[in-house]
């Protein structure tokens, strides 16, 4: 591979553990000519060709691959006041996002951390206030970026007139555009900027299931989310100024066992959550950890909750390590009433989605091995009663990487693989 010496770093500083550990064959920090030359004519390798945008999760670079690292270049954020719409580039974080579009009283569905970068957007995008707001997909009104074959494109969201092909392009690039392309460029709607009224409870396993019950049954302004690793912290979060969350926080504290320790406050946006893993509170360790995550997706529990609750609490009890642990949030609401075939996102009648984090100490294999082994055996068991997946983190290096585009894409998946074939036939970016 021929490139200009000076765009190539051969090390790479993100957020992620297992990324940077790796030895990437080199680091490209921008799009030029050399490298659109270079994917036309096929000659990256090896592949995938890896991006990076906000560089959270252990695929945005790995051994011997080729990142193309979008932070440093791509710091493009433009709110236009007429259409209230924002034109978002891959260095922006979803922090910056907020940031930006608070100066104009406006907001953005964001999910539970602000570090996050455009990767967020692309895979989905599962925000507490999507039961309200919708998906992070479901905002995306233009998309710009570099086919894998190699040619730029700028495609905006379809209407009726549209071509049935150009529909399907639409639905591949919302939700699986990682697979077809690297997005320089998002055009996305924005929703008023709220108070957020938020209520946090420690409590013990059978009183999450009481909350989970309950949630099921909340108004859309509101969704519950969780993590469950030495203890069980739940965290509502509402729109504030609004009597039906203020109702139904009132409603689990006075069924709640005096066990539970809740309170209820307000922040001011959704860039002033509190931080999940923050609450998992791991004694102080100078040992550095790698992780690796898998989102599930399912429908409502309902009476089932209480026997999946216990189900939990045993897998818990089985940890190998106290990094690991077991999380989810709440989907439902008007993120339920998009057509399936919208976007790539198929689990459209969602309540629910755990994930299960496995972490071990970097270079430690047995560890390594063990966590990842309870990974797979919560999955198996939660898998019953959360049959999909969310793909928000690739695994294409670990051997359930199949299993999990399956369960993530369903009866989609062999149109997305034809679409695939059309615009990454060189099979440049992540299989599918
Ligand atoms: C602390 C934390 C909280 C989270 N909370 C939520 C949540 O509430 N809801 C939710 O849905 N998810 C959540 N996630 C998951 C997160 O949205 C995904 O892991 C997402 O892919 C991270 O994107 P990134 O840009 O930060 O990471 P990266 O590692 O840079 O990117 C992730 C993947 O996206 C692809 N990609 C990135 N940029 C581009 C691009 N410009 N063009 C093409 N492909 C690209 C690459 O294949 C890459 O492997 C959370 C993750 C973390 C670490």
């Amino acid at each position: 591979m021929i490139l200009r010496k000076a765009t190539i770093k051969k090390n790479i500083h993100v957020p992620n553990s297992i990324a940077e550990d790796s030895t990437p064959a080199g680091v490209l920090d921008d799009i030029d000519e050399d490298l659109l030359g270079l994917l036309r004519s096929d000659q990256i390798s090896p592949k995938p060709l890896l991006v990076c945008s906000g560089g959270t999760t252990s695929r945005c670079a790995s051994n011997g691959h080729w990142t193309l690292d979008l932070r440093s270049n791509h710091k493009i954020i433009k709110f236009q006041e007429k259409s209230k719409q924002v034109s978002l580039g891959p260095g922006i974080k979803m922090n910056g996002l907020l940031d930006e579009l608070s100066k104009y009283g406006r907001s953005f569905p964001i999910g539970l951390s602000g570090s996050i970068g455009l990767g967020y957007i692309l895979t989905g995008g599962i925000s507490p206030l999507s039961r309200s707001q919708g998906l992070a997909i479901d905002q995306i009104v233009e998309i710009s970026g570099i086919w894998g074959k190699g040619q730029r494109f700028v495609i905006s969201k379809p209407n009726r007139d549209n071509t049935n092909e150009e529909q399907l392009i639409w639905r591949g690039l919302c939700g699986a555009a990682p697979f077809l392309a690297i997005i320089t460029n998002l055009k996305l709607l924005t929703q008023p900027l709220r108070k957020l009224n938020i209520l946090k409870s420690i409590l013990p396993a059978k009183e999450l299931a009481n909350l989970i019950y309950q949630a099921e049954e909340w108004p859309n302004d509101v969704s519950l989310s969780w993590i469950w690793g030495n203890e069980i912290n739940a965290y509502g979060i509402g729109l504030d100024h609004n009597k039906e969350v203020e109702v139904a926080y009132q409603k689990f504290i006075s069924t709640s066992s005096s066990d539970c320790q809740s309170e209820v406050f307000k922040v001011s946006s959704l860039k002033k959550l509190p931080n999940l893993r923050k609450t998992m509170q791991f004694k102080p360790s100078s040992i550095r950890y790698h992780e690796e995550v898998v989102g599930l997706v399912g429908p409502p529990w309902k009476e089932l909750t209480y026997e999946i609750i216990k189900l939990i609490e045993t897998l818990i009890n089985q940890r190998p390590n106290d990094r690991c642990y077991i999380a989810a949030q709440q989907l439902g609401g008007i993120s339920n009433n998009m057509k399936i075939d919208y976007s790539s996102f198929i689990h459209r009648q969602a309540m629910w989605k755990p994930w299960i984090t496995a972490a071990w100490p970097a270079n430690n294999k047995t560890i390594r091995d063990e966590s990842l082994d309870w990974l797979l055996n919560v999955w198996d068991k939660l898998e019953p009663y959360c049959p999909g997946t969310h793909l928000a983190q690739m695994h294409q290096h670990l051997p359930w990487h199949k299993r999990e585009i399956q369960a993530a894409f369903n009866d989609w998946l062999p149109g997305l693989q034809r679409l695939k074939s059309e615009v990454d036939p060189n099979g440049l970016l992540p299989s599918l």
